[in-house]
């Protein structure tokens, strides 16, 4: 039994709004936001009072002559959400069906052969099947017109054959705006029986309610914006013609088709939050259209000002909602695109809380053939967005990365910003880096000159490899790394501070064939390249002594990433590194190098650009640091500190990636590693200023892996005693990130007091791990001995290596040449430092930020250093008055101040 229909006395829209209380202060109706979450059906008050609408989960009632009597025909969830639907789509009759297609059917029932029915052009795929298959098989006529131009409309209108007319405004996924009230108009002048019929499902009610603008039908796909979570099927059938909602309940109670109770509870719930839901996401949609716009791809979105619909649009609907598509002009390049971001889902449908992303010619469309894809302007590059609920900034930074991945938009040094790269040119810079593989060198002009600190564990060495929390911090002992052309065929790499090793390498001669080549937009797998390392063992590397296994190991990762940085150019370079931190004195001398092999292979191959930056106003050379401004792009940083990570694989097999991230980044940071229930990953300390350190290398080589092997088994053996150690060391951690992040708050006096107590207590703890050394031991007693009262902990594994002191800002300058004088008569070497100050710098390549006056000449032109061969034999360079040369002999003890003396150094 179907309820019955009085669409005469029907209220048309019951709005539960209060009764006038004054003539004087009339209440105005809800509005409709209100409306959407206000679910009350005063016919239908619930017994209990409940809040929500109970799910009547019941297939038959009991009893005769009832109104419900079987849910085929009547379920009380669904008649409140059907009252619920018509009182938000300016309807007398809603009817909820099994999913937006079913609504179609229900709607197409209305239809007999000889019937014709005119339908838009860029429709739903789903939507076009179903109308071929009444064309086939219901002996229905169907033009497809474009409903865009109610001129290609009227043509088609016949007075008696035209029997619907069936529109989408916008349109998914080309968003084209039909003029709704216009072709309503039209239609009924001509043709006073057809109805007209939409498809609402790109804007809901809450932006559009077709049946205002002369529509006799509206449905929507429910699984879209009314329910919001992608979490059930539905569709929506409104009108406010008792003949035809006559017609629509009959044949739901017919084919049985009726949504089902919890389904009507679940799309009730949805309803309710549709306002916000669409408010946000039709906000992030504007800003991801201009955002696109502006980059100059072909943006499809009412929300843009040049978008051919947008008054028609304005005229008929709220708002802009939430779909919108762009073309890239290569399918290759959008499959890519599609494929590169993580936060927008790749899926079908849209309307949901969280944001997809699809081509619709291989998903949606795909059941509309490519040539009627072709001939309906379907473009199959289009990328369609569906925008959800999540922040706008980490939405745009998704899709962005996505793009320049995809090699659609790259930086543009000129500009300083993200630019189109038109697709052609991509294809045809991709042909020639194809052809230039294999070619001979490359011709270079510029030098780099980049540098990267090294770091300190603050707190929670070893208790890391448990679980525990990390604290490391850069410092500002740093290795620098110096990039020349040489232009002879010939790759040369010389690290002084490694056994002053030197070795080159004909560049043909490298193993190239063992490689697999990245694209100049491609990123590094997650595994290195076993082959290619094999092959540099065997091949370039084979001569060099095992006895220099460091600088050799160096030398492999400098190779490494040159042959995988430079597929398509080969330039003749060398590469100078050196380092003013003690090497394997656990400060991430490695990954400082990494950082810097890294950043300069990656500047020479131009897959990271420095964006120019105005002069400085004033002479000296101002450091642009992480203090608020980053002279560095982040993303330049991020694809540094992904290959600074890559070396350190090959110089460590399994690196936690704190110390690359510390050399790039700089500041402090957090880590925790995965797998022990927490969440992994690290985290910057924000609003950390700069401490001073004294770091002391005790010059005791030591075995990390057999500390922490040590660690281990005493676990093993002991685990309360260990699980209690790691606690409080954890405890240390949390409350020294803490104190760090707070420390303008607190106060700086309070901050080294906390650290100094902190200090102490961690190391007490790692000496009952087992991990010090009396040599460690002997310092700290010299440090916190009066008149110093200092206090130091071992860091990194232990067993030797280095100390950490802090030094107060009151420590005066002759205790500290006092107790420096006293640390190097037991045969220590201090070093004075800084702890938290900027990651990765790169000299800045402009002419207008490089110093005339430090280095003679050299550097004033802006960049080009004389090509130069060096001599023969030993390798060593000639003594010419290059910056080369002025690097490789600078005594380590002046290598910070002269590199600083040269110019501006722009920090990430
Ligand atoms: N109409 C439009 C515009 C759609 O996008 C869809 C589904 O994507 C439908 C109708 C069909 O809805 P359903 O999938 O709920 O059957």
């Amino acid at each position: 039994m179907s309820p019955t229909i009085d669409t005469k006395t029907a209220v048309q829209h019951d709005l539960p709004t209060p009764d006038p209380e004054s003539p004087l202060r009339p209440r105005q109706p809800y509005r409709l936001s209100t409306l959407c979450v206000t679910v009350e059906n005063p016919s239908m008050k619930d017994q209990y009072g409940s809040s929500s609408v109970p799910i009547y989960q019941s297939a038959t009632f009991k009893g005769v002559g009832n109104e419900y009597d079987y849910s085929r025909s009547g379920n009380p969830t669904r008649s409140h959400l059907e009252h619920h639907i018509a009182k938000i789509s300016s309807a007398a009759r809603a009817f909820a069906v099994s999913s937006g297609m079913a609504a179609l059917d229900v709607i197409l029932r209305l239809l007999k052969p000889g019937d014709e029915v005119i339908a838009g052009d860029d429709l739903y795929g789903g939507t076009n099947r179903l109308l071929t298959f009444i064309r086939t098989h219901v002996g229905v006529t169907v033009h497809h017109v474009d409903t865009t131009d109610p001129n290609a409309v009227i043509p088609f209108i016949h007075p008696t054959k035209t029997a619907m007319v069936l529109l989408e405004s916008p349109t998914n996924p080309l968003l084209k705006i039909a003029d709704l009230a216009l072709i309503s108009k039209e239609v009924k002048e001509r043709a006073p029986n057809a109805i007209v019929v939409v498809d609402n499902t790109m804007m809901s009610p809450y932006l559009q309610r077709p049946l205002e603008h002369g529509a006799d039908i509206v449905y929507d796909s429910a699984t879209k914006y009314l329910s919001g979570h992608h979490d059930l099927m539905a569709g929506l059938i409104t009108c406010n013609r008792d003949d035809l909602a006559k017609q629509i309940a009959f044949t739901i109670n017919s084919v049985g088709n009726a949504l089902t109770p919890i389904d009507c509870f679940l799309l009730l719930r949805g309803v309710k939050t549709m306002a916000v839901r669409m408010d946000r996401q039709q906000t992030t949609a504007q800003l991801v259209a201009t955002y696109l716009h502006g980059l100059g791809f072909k943006v499809h979105y009412p929300g843009l000002p040049d978008h051919p619909g947008r008054d028609i649009h304005q005229r008929i609907a709220d708002g802009n909602g939430a779909v919108l598509s762009f073309e890239t002009g290569d399918k290759e390049m959008s499959e890519k695109i599609v494929g590169g971001t993580r936060l927008w889902g790749i899926s079908v449908s849209f309307g949901c809380v969280n944001s997809l992303i699809s081509m619709p010619c291989v998903m949606s469309h795909a059941s509309i053939d490519p040539a009627t894809r072709a001939a309906r302007g379907l473009p199959e590059d289009l990328i369609r967005l569906c925008v959800g609920i999540e922040d706008a900034s980490d939405l745009l930074d998704d899709l962005e990365h996505a793009l320049v991945d995809a090699g659609a938009i790259a930086l543009s040094a000129q500009q300083n910003k993200y630019v189109r790269v038109q697709p052609g040119h991509a294809a045809l810079n991709k042909a020639v880096e194809q052809l230039a593989v294999g070619s001979s060198s490359q011709t270079v002009e510029q030098e780099w000159f980049v540098s990267a600190p090294g770091k300190v564990i603050l707190f929670g060495e070893h208790a890391v490899v448990h679980g525990v929390t990390a604290i490391a911090a850069a410092v500002d002992l740093r290795c620098y790394g110096l990039v020349t052309p040489r232009n002879d065929g010939k790759l040369s790499v010389r690290f002084n501070d490694i056994d002053n090793f030197y070795a080159e390498w004909d560049i043909e001669s490298l193993p190239w064939d063992a490689s697999v080549v990245l694209g100049h937009n491609e990123r590094h797998p997650e595994d290195l390249d076993q082959p290619l390392i094999d092959a540099l063992h065997t091949g370039p590397l084979k001569e060099l002594g095992v006895e220099k296994a460091q600088a050799r190991n160096a030398a492999l990762a400098f190779l490494y990433m040159y042959i995988k940085l430079s597929s398509a150019q080969r330039p003749s370079v060398h590469f100078a590194a050196r380092s003013t931190l003690p090497v394997g004195a656990g400060l991430g001398s490695s990954a400082s190098f990494s950082a810097c092999a890294a950043t300069t292979l990656l500047l020479l191959s131009e897959r990271i650009v420095i964006p120019s930056i105005p002069a400085p106003i004033s002479a000296d050379h101002p450091h642009l640091s992480h203090h608020g401004r980053y002279a560095l792009e982040r993303h330049s940083a991020e694809e540094a500190n992904r290959w600074a990570f890559i070396a350190e694989k090959i110089l460590h097999g399994n690196p936690s990636g704190v110390d690359n991230s510390v050399a790039v980044f700089g500041g402090a940071l957090t880590y925790n590693r995965p797998g022990f229930g927490k969440p992994s990953g690290m985290t910057s300390i924000q609003g950390f200023g700069s401490l001073r350190f004294l770091l002391t290398n005790s010059k005791v080589p030591r075995d990390t892996k057999k500390l922490v092997a040590g660690v281990g088994l005493m676990k093993q053996e002991q685990p309360e005693v260990v699980g209690a150690i790691l606690d409080a060391i954890e405890n240390i951690s949390s409350q020294a990130k803490r104190s760090l992040a707070d420390s303008s708050e607190f106060g700086r006096d309070n901050l080294l007091r906390d650290l100094s107590a902190m200090i102490n207590q961690n190391h007490k703890y790692l000496v009952s791990l087992g991990v010090s050394h009396p040599s460690l031991e002997k310092i700290r007693e010299k440090t916190a001995a009066p008149p110093y009262n200092l206090s130091t902990k071992l860091t990194g594994a232990g067993g030797g290596g280095c100390a950490v002191t802090l030094i107060p800002d009151n420590f005066s300058d002759s205790a500290m040449k006092d107790l420096l004088a006293e640390l190097s008569e037991c045969g220590f070497d201090p070093y004075l430092t800084s702890v938290g100050g900027s990651g990765l710098g790169v000299l800045s390549p402009y002419a207008e930020h490089r110093n005339p006056s430090a280095n003679s000449g050299v550097a004033n032109q802006g960049q080009v250093t004389p090509p130069e061969t060096p001599g023969e034999g030993a390798g060593s360079p000639d003594l010419d008055n290059s910056l080369r040369v002025s690097f490789e002999f600078q005594p380590v003890s002046e290598l910070s101040e002269w590199a600083s003396d040269l110019g501006t150094w722009l920090y990430v």
